[in-house]
């Protein structure tokens, strides 16, 4: 057990819960050179998370589930990631769909239960496609240019999702598009073997290959106007908490080169020294600064976690404690894989060593929601509008 998580598990139940993360962390990080040859979501990956009963414990526990609280869900997440950061990633969309989903009444009672059902009792997987070649970043704004035409008691759905994770693999999609007889965006559920639905392998990235995160492709898809799950009326969702696994998985990318750099420096004695590189000043500077910044950054991710979980009455209150987060954990888990590379020093940029997919793989964090301009910009607005 890496010794960064250590000071933030406090019970047994969470013991318990990051010993299964830490057996599955292993079997992933075997896998990465696949992953990373293939630009897939890894199928072995898929069927452990799903052995191990991974993919149901944010459910509701009369679906099976463990309802799992977001502190907990942060804790299992960063270790994951210790192993791979692309499988974590992958997966805690899922997880995170499926907790705010149990939480929040978004959907129609009923067709939530059926779809909880079928999670706990299949272990189905789901994630959502809302990102476009047009739009860019949904959190922009922008309108998607997938549109869903109501013909009688169905609609029909033509478009092009762009980095959807995980999709040759999904069972169920939440696809956004644009409701022409409701002139708003909503969401519809797809199951993955609807006719007109294709994945196009497109996904060919410098990180996080192994997020397989394709095109979907929708053509006449026809779907009963049940499925229509979400409409956007126009009302500004609240602050998404689950959101924050985004953070926990970079920064779980972090503490797995920080623990290979460290190694590294205690074991690598080059013969102009008589110690290894872990003895010379500049190095012992490198790894105070990174255990420094972890140590910053967790505090930070797991008390907003703790806030979220023990007062649900305050959440709408946590927005910029939760978008500051993700900036601030991000960055941080950038500086410290820069630092664990200057350790290694050349050797970093070779593929016998894992510090340079941990390199690549960090800096997608820069490009998940919410991007850094926004965040910055909404403290800017806080800070100008509450100082006279
Ligand atoms: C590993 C990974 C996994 C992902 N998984 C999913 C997934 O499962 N489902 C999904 O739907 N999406 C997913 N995404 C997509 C992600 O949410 C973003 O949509 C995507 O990364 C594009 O974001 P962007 O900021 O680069 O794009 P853009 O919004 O096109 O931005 C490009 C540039 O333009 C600037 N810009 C654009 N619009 C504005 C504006 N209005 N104001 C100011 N500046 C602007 C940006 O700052 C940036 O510099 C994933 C992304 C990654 C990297």
């Amino acid at each position: 057990m890496s010794d960064l998580l250590k000071p933030f598990i406090n019970n047994d139940r969470q013991r318990r819960l990051l010993e299964k993360a830490q057996k599955l962390a292993d079997r992933f990080a075997g896998r990465t050179k696949e992953t990373e040859q293939t630009a897939s979501f890894s199928e072995a990956n898929l069927s452990d998370l799903k052995k191990e009963d991974y993919v149901t414990l944010p459910l509701p526990r009369k679906f099976g589930g463990e309802e799992l609280s977001l502190y907990e869900f942060l804790l299992l997440q960063e270790k994951l990631a210790e192993g791979d950061g692309s499988a974590a990633l992958s997966i805690g969309w899922h997880m995170g769909i499926v907790m705010e989903l149990s939480e929040q009444e978004l959907w129609e009672q009923e067709t939530f239960e059926a779809f909880a059902k079928d999670i706990g009792e299949n272990k189905k997987v789901v994630n959502r496609a809302a990102s476009e070649p047009a739009t860019g970043s949904p959190t922009r704004g922008g309108i998607p240019e997938t549109t869903a035409v109501r013909e009688g008691n169905e609609y029909i759905l033509n478009g092009r999702k762009t980095f959807t994770t995980m999709a040759s693999v999904l069972d169920y999609y939440i696809v956004t598009a644009y409701v022409q007889d409701k002139d708003a965006v909503g969401s519809f559920l797809i199951d993955c073997n609807t006719p007109g639905i294709r994945v196009d392998h497109t996904w060919d990235t410098l990180g996080m290959r192994g997020t397989g995160s394709d095109d979907l492709v929708l053509e006449n898809v026809r779907l009963s106007e049940d499925l229509l799950v979400e409409l956007n009326k126009g009302k500004k969702s609240g602050p998404k908490g689950w959101l924050l696994h985004i953070p926990a998985c970079y920064l779980g990318i972090a503490s797995a080169a920080r623990r290979d750099a460290v190694s590294f420096a205690k074991s690598y004695q080059p013969n102009s020294l008589d110690t290894p590189i872990s003895e010379v000043p500049h190095i012992k500077q490198k790894i105070g600064d990174m255990d420094l910044k972890l140590m910053q950054a967790h505090h930070f991710l797991y008390s907003v976690a703790s806030k979220w979980d023990e007062k649900p009455s305050s959440r709408d209150h946590l927005a910029l404690e939760l978008a500051a987060v993700k900036t601030a954990a991000t960055n941080a888990a950038n500086e410290v894989v820069d630092l664990a590379m200057r350790i290694a020093g050349g050797r970093g940029l070779s593929k016998k060593y894992r510090f340079e997919q941990y390199y690549r793989d960090v800096r997608a964090g820069l490009h998940n929601p919410p991007m850094d301009d926004m965040v910055i910009q909404m403290l800017a607005g806080r800070a100008i509008k509450e100082i006279e």
